[in-house]
Formats: C-alpha cells, structure tokens, sequence
C-alpha cells in the first residue's frame, strides 16, 4: 500500500498506553473512576429530544439536507448571538453550520493551510488545532500559555519571522485543558495583532456557556474589529450536553466562512435536517438547563479542588470549561502521576502531556462524572499519599 507520507507526520495518539491499561484491569473487574471524560455526563434536556422524536416522522427529514443547512437554524444562531452576547450577524453570510465544532476545526486548515505555512497553536491546548494543521501539510508554531500569565499566550514573544509565514492563529477560552477565561482586552489585543501580521484569527468558543459563579465569559467577536479578522467556533455538545448528536456551527468572517464552505461542500453533505432542528430547538428554547447545568458542574468543581489541595494537586480554580488543570508534585511526569493514580487508587486521569508539551506537569481531571462516582473518587483520592512524598 503507498499510504500517504502525511500520516507520518502525525505524533502517535499518546493516551493509547494508559487506555489499554484501563480496559485490562476492567476486564479483570477493577472497579476505575474516570476523570477522563471530555463530554457533559448529564443527558441532552428533554424539550431537545422530544423535538428529535417529533421531526424523525418527517419525510422532509429523510432526504439530503440543504449542504448549508436550513436558514431556520442560521437564523436561531443570529438570534442566539445577539441574545447573548448582542453580537449581530447575518445569518445568511455570517453564519455557518457544522457537524459538530471538530469538523470545522479540522476543515478550516485546508483553506489557510500550504506546506511550510506556520499556524500559532496554543500549548497546551486542543489537540485538533496542531492535527489539522499538519494535516494539511503546515507547521504548528506553539504558543505557551503560562499560569503566573493566566494562561494567556504572549503575543509580543511570536518572533517577527514566525508571524510573517503565519496565516492562522488559535485561541480557546475558556479554556479546555487549563479552564482560563480570557477578558475582552486579550481578544482585543490578537485583533490588533492579527492585523499588523496580516493573520487570520479562530476562536473555539466550545465552553463560553460553562462558567462558574454567573461570570459569563466574552465572545471573541464582542472585540472591536473581530469580524474583519476572524471567525468563532461554536459547539451545541457542552452548552446543551449534545456532544452525541454532532452539531456545532462557526460565525464571524464572511470570506473566511464562503472559503469552508467551499471545502465541506464539496466533502460533506451537511447535517440530518432532524439534528438542526434539534439545535433550533436548543438556541431558542428555554436557557435555564444552561444554569442548571452549571450549577452542578460548579459543586463538583469545588469539592473536587478542594480534595486535591489537601493531597498536594494544587490547581487554580478553574472559571470556566469543566476541566481541573492540576499540577504534578515534584519527582513525577505528569504519564508517571497519571499511571501511579491508575494503579494505586484506580482513577482515570489524563497526562497534560496528550494537550502538548506545555502540559507535561499538570493532569487533567474533567467534572463530568456523576455526583456519586465523583465522590468515590474523591475519597480514593484522600487516600493517596504520594503527593505529599
Ligand atoms: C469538545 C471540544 C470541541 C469539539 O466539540 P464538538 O462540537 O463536539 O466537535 C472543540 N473544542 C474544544 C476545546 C473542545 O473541548
């Protein structure tokens, strides 16, 4: 077979080792708890479904849906825009639709990206940005984000050379792994920066509905000068724990949206019209399970940190997304801390390392386990004394 030299290029799926792991001593009936779980446990709110089950018995539903979907959910996402953030789009140029925020990530770096050209990727961050870009051929430059920076990368650092050859960069806040929200100032700053370095902005806004104590994050395209530079992407899978349904959508730039969408049409065929209703139903309906929701993630998150501190996995309080970025004690690697947790109090967690190299001395500890399986949790963890050793 002559496989494609790009594939090659791909870093191994580092989590593969531990994962493996996990599923033996399952099967040896090991009893694990999981903090290693990137999607919302609770199930998608019932007004959503019952929308689902209605439009599943319309023949409508059954065909190819429009590639750029139905202007009935553009126009709930504008709605939803302006609702929340009072951002103002056009639903028919500003808005696109996508099978779940990933894809669009993924696809977005076929129209910015050329061999040798460099994209300004977060570390540690989402692992989709850097893939997508060698994917097609460029070059990940990462950019540190720094806890005593709150987790901000420092643009004035990004060397001349590197922001010449760069045609994309990406932001994430909240953050997903480290939890940061980033004030509007930031966005304001890479607006700036975006344009003296003629450089296109995306921002993956998957978490802005999960915030803590009803400090509700910012929009990217709040900052002045937003649209004329970037795009933000949106995923229906956290704010209303729809993650198995695959919905997401992208926003801002016009031409940067007619240039994806030139791409997926011609690779995908849009969403099952039965899903974007489901999403209508969701951006319009009630936002109250967005609270409710964030109010559960927001007692698990308190007790959690708490019990990490007491055995020395001390994290910044995350105010956003439902991840705890814990760091490692001294004398570990975050896969060593990661395996010793597996073997000695069986918990599941995920080695910082797998979000990049800015990882490698923290954990990642996601929220989204129930109520009581977290608890088992916690107390194995008050049982684990190598973080004081
Ligand atoms: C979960 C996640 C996504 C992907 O969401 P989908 O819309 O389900 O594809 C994108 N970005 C970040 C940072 C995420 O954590």
């Amino acid at each position: 077979m002559k496989l494609a030299k790009r594939l090659d290029r791909l870093p191994p799926y580092l989590y593969v080792d531990i994962n493996r792991r996990i599923a033996e001593m399952r099967s040896e009936g090991i009893d694990i708890v999981t903090f290693a779980i990137g999607d919302p446990d609770m199930p998608t709110p019932p007004h959503i479904i019952e929308r689902l089950c209605r439009e599943a018995h319309v023949p409508a539903n059954h065909r190819y849906p429009e590639t750029d979907s139905l202007p009935e959910l553009r126009a709930a996402v504008a709605y939803w825009y302006r609702e929340r953030f009072d951002v103002r789009l056009d639903p028919d140029t500003e808005v696109l639709p996508l099978i779940g925020s990933k894809e669009g990530i993924g696809h977005i770096a076929l129209c910015f990206v050329e061999s040798d050209t460099v994209v300004l990727v977060p570390d540690p961050g989402y692992p989709g940005y850097s893939m997508g870009t060698m994917i097609a051929g460029g070059e990940p430059h990462y950019m540190p984000l720094k806890e005593d920076r709150d987790f901000l990368p420092d643009l004035q650092a990004i060397p001349g050379s590197v922001a010449s050859r760069a045609s994309l960069m990406w932001l994430n806040y909240p953050g997903n792994p480290t939890g940061a929200v980033a004030p509007l100032e930031f966005f304001e700053q890479a607006v700036e920066f975006a344009r003296a370095h003629d450089i296109a902005i995306c921002h993956d806004a998957a978490y802005t509905e999960v915030y803590f104590d009803g400090k509700k994050p910012p929009s990217f395209l709040q900052a002045a000068g937003a649209k004329e530079v970037g795009i933000e992407f949106h995923s229906l899978s956290k704010t209303y724990r729809m993650a198995g349904w695959r919905i997401g959508m992208v926003v801002g730039n016009k031409e940067m949206l007619r240039a994806l969408f030139t791409v997926k049409s011609n690779l995908d065929t849009g969403i099952p019209q039965a899903i974007q209703l489901m999403a209508v139903e969701a951006l319009r309906g009630s936002q109250s399970v967005v609270e409710e929701h964030n109010e559960v993630l927001q007692r698990r998150r308190d007790r959690l940190v708490k019990v990490l501190d007491e055995v020395g996995l001390h994290a910044r309080m995350p105010d956003g997304a439902f991840y705890v970025w814990a760091r490692v004690p001294e004398g570990y690697s975050c896969v060593d801390l990661a395996r010793e947790l597996l073997e000695q109090v069986h918990i599941a967690v995920v080695p910082g390392v797998f979000y990049g190299a800015g990882g490698e001395d923290y954990i990642r500890f996601s929220i989204t386990l129930p109520d009581e399986r977290l608890e088992e949790g916690v107390r194995r963890l008050s049982g684990w004394r190598g973080g004081a050793r």
